[in-house]
């Protein structure tokens, strides 16, 4: 005769009797809804412990165990009233990175998950406890509210400290952050020094963002774990390291890259990208607009020929191009990739990984995998003479090649392939369409509003297309706060006419011919945008962010506008920015480093500047993105002042443990070893090195490039 009050202890009871007591040890309990009793219950007829019942339960409902004391955070004492406390029979056991832990001796108490969700919206975890530890938690709170008036602190759940993280291990720590990354569909996760631990921050949408903060001893700890299941070396930490690892998370498989980079202090930064077996989508569901489809469908039906794909890193391209291969893939084609890495797990491909440090670079697999005869081959990026020579050489002898360049538009791809050596006569012979794409955020169909006519960008683009911006972001819970969810490309598609393709026999003399010949004969990617703008899927504000600059440009040669006041409108949007990786640039009179910053804001990158130490330190305290810390020294300081300079710099900013680019005036060769003399321990490049090339030393630096080392190329004597 069962006489459960309560459903929820009825139905723990029964699942327990039926997994556990086979030799039906356990007898029926009567009139008894109290879970202490049931547990007491349990031990005793079948002599396990309370701490081996907490497990059984915990493996019963798929959720971990909590054995042991319970010891709750004072500042969230009183998160929960203590009527609910009482009547769910609970306790907060700590915070796992931005979730509350709360303990519970029963979890099939289907009231509980809501009555949580209305104090910690998704930000909490279910773990089971012993109700004699649940017993002693309650009243440990209720002795606090008797005895303290204090006002209970409100806790940020998305910014936990290192206290917080007292009671959980490395391992769950490290578990925690992959899940909840993958939550937010990020697509890398950075762990590196600041202030005086270490941020973990996501890229979401292309974006970084910050998740946590973690003290130091666990961010060593961290990467130690993590080196450690990746198969690198956990005692180098002086060396840049890669590794990878597979790991279920959330019921998908992921492949995880890592790798490891030595920052300044002796400290590591840590990169992980999470590599999904991604599903593949139609061209048409990633945004591509249908004459678009249509294009790409022409080009892709050529029997041979070079389709190249544009667009700064995380703009999409790699996912274009297999929703191109995957309309091509069937039995009766041969299609081969080499990649770096393989990012899409597609049937029917054969998928080979360079792998530079083990002699597999890209010419040399390509070379391989030709002689294998495929009809189409996927050639990850051409960044080399060599690679750039072999696809043309393929296209040529009848293979479909399709491949990426990192330029910043589709016609920018010509003098590129001209720079690396290719022959006018082929490129003309081959070259059968040039894409370019970005991947722009789409508004939050939950809060974007009608657009409001004080909208600076939203008026300049009005004023310069004389059309209208649909609708404007607001940001609501579902959307984060940013106003957007979700992305979609935008593209440039151009496919190369016979008469066009004579043009390109002139080589770079005729490369403005070969322009005008294609002005007005394809959608530019500002126009393509602005399509999105007006029927408000995005915004101008997201596009000129995407976009840069040019995206102004573009609409005001394609409308016969005036440009925009574009400074204006950059800073009363600077906030927009906040996101992206920036570079301060220190040094008196920084500011006026316009060719450099200019650049560097090019390269998608945000430019702070700070023109004494002081104002330095108090912009790396304020900005968590910064990455590289440019230091422009005067040529009108004395050699002592320049050492005092540096010393200065050193004092206030060393903390941060960010890499530090001294640019040493074309004249002051010998500074360098002044400097290096009086300790600095920052790398040195001259001020004759071109622009370009600071950038891309700062861009290896961020991209967290293994072949670079601070000192090779921008070492100035
Ligand atoms: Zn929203």
């Amino acid at each position: 005769m069962i006489n459960f009050e309560s459903d929820a202890v009825h139905l723990l009871y029964k699942q327990y009797k039926a997994v556990y007591d086979k030799g039906g040890i356990l007898s029926n309990l009567s009139s008894d809804s109290n879970i202490s009793s049931v547990w007491q219950k349990i031990t005793h007829e079948t002599q396990i412990s309370a701490d081996e019942l907490c497990n059984r339960v915990a493996s019963l409902a798929g959720i971990e165990s909590y054995p042991g004391t319970i010891n709750v955070p004072v500042q969230l004492a009183k998160k929960i009233p203590m009527k609910t406390l009482v009547r769910h029979h609970i306790a907060i056991a700590g915070v796992e990175v931005g979730d509350a832990v709360i303990a519970t001796a029963n979890p099939f108490d289907t009231e509980l998950p809501e009555a949580l969700a209305f104090i910690f919206g998704s930000h909490f975890k279910l773990v089971v406890a012993a109700p004699d530890n649940i017993n002693r938690a309650i009243e440990s709170v209720k002795q606090l509210q008797d005895t303290t008036t204090r006002r209970a602190t409100s806790l940020n759940l998305s910014r936990s400290s290192q206290s917080e993280h007292d009671d959980g291990s490395v391992p769950s720590i490290m578990s925690s952050l992959l899940r909840q990354s993958v939550n937010q569909g990020a697509s890398d996760m950075h762990l590196q020094p600041f202030l005086n631990g270490s941020v973990v921050r996501v890229r979401v949408d292309g974006r970084l963002k910050r998740m946590t903060l973690v003290s130091s001893d666990i961010a060593d700890g961290l990467i130690r774990h993590i080196k450690a299941q990746a198969g690198m070396d956990t005692t180098a930490k002086m060396l840049p390291q890669d590794g990878r690892m597979l790991v279920e998370l959330e019921g998908n498989e992921y492949d995880l890259r890592i790798s490891t980079l030595p920052v300044a202090g002796g400290c590591e930064k840590l990169v992980i990208r999470f590599l999904n077996r991604q599903s593949v989508y139609a061209l048409a569901d990633i945004g591509f607009s249908l004459d678009e489809v249509h294009t790409v469908r022409r080009l892709s039906a050529k029997p041979s020929g070079v389709v190249l794909v544009c667009g700064p890193t995380g703009s999409g391209k790699t996912t274009t191009l297999y929703s191109i291969l995957n309309t091509l893939n069937n039995e009766a084609v041969s299609i081969m990739t080499v990649e770096n890495p393989v990012e899409y797990q597609m049937q029917g491909l054969s998928q080979t990984e360079v792998n530079e440090k083990a002699g597999m670079s890209f010419a040399k697999a390509l070379r391989a995998i030709l002689r294998q005869d495929p009809d189409v081959l996927l050639i990850g990026e051409i960044r080399d003479e060599e690679t750039a020579q072999i696809a043309m050489q393929s296209a040529l002898t009848g293979h479909l090649v399709f491949s990426t360049l990192h330029t910043n538009d589709s016609l920018s791809a010509i003098p590129r392939l001209l720079d690396l050596g290719i022959n006018p006569v082929i490129l003309a012979e081959t070259l059968a369409g040039i894409m370019s794409q970005r991947l722009l955020r789409k508004l939050c169909n939950d809060c974007k509003q009608e657009t409001e006519p004080d909208n600076p960008m939203a008026a300049a683009f009005e004023k310069v297309t004389r059309t209208v911006q649909a609708y404007e972001a607001v940001g609501c819970e579902s959307c984060g706060f940013s106003g957007y969810k979700g992305r979609t490309v935008v593209a440039e598609i151009i496919e190369i006419s016979q008469a066009q393709r004579e043009l390109l026999l002139g080589g770079e003399k005729d490369i403005a011919k070969f322009k005008n010949a294609m002005h007005g004969t394809f959608n530019s990617l500002s126009m393509s945008a602005s399509r999105l703008i007006i029927s408000g899927i995005t915004t101008a504000a997201e596009a000129s962010r995407v976009i840069g600059h040019q995206f102004w440009y573009a609409l005001a040669d394609e409308y016969s506008s005036e440009l925009p006041d574009l400074s204006s409108l950059y800073d009363k949007n600077s906030q927009q920015n906040i996101n992206q990786n920036a570079v301060l640039i220190a040094g008196e009179g920084c500011s006026k480093t316009q060719l450099l910053s200019n650049a560097l804001k090019n390269s998608w990158l945000t430019v702070l500047t700070a023109e004494d130490p002081i104002s330095a330190n108090s912009v790396l305290h304020k900005n968590d993105n910064i990455e590289v810390v440019i230091l422009e020294l005067s040529d009108l300081l004395s050699d002592e002042e320049a050492v005092n300079t540096v010393a200065q710099y050193r004092r206030e900013i060393a903390w941060s443990r960010i890499p530090a680019l001294i640019r040493i005036p074309a004249d002051k060769p010998h500074w360098k070893a002044l400097l290096l003399e009086h300790g600095a321990t920052s790398k040195f490049a001259s001020k004759a090195i071109d622009e370009k090339e600071v950038v891309s030393l700062v861009q290896s630096a961020i991209s967290n490039n293994l072949d670079f080392r601070w000192g090779t190329k921008s070492e100035n004597s």
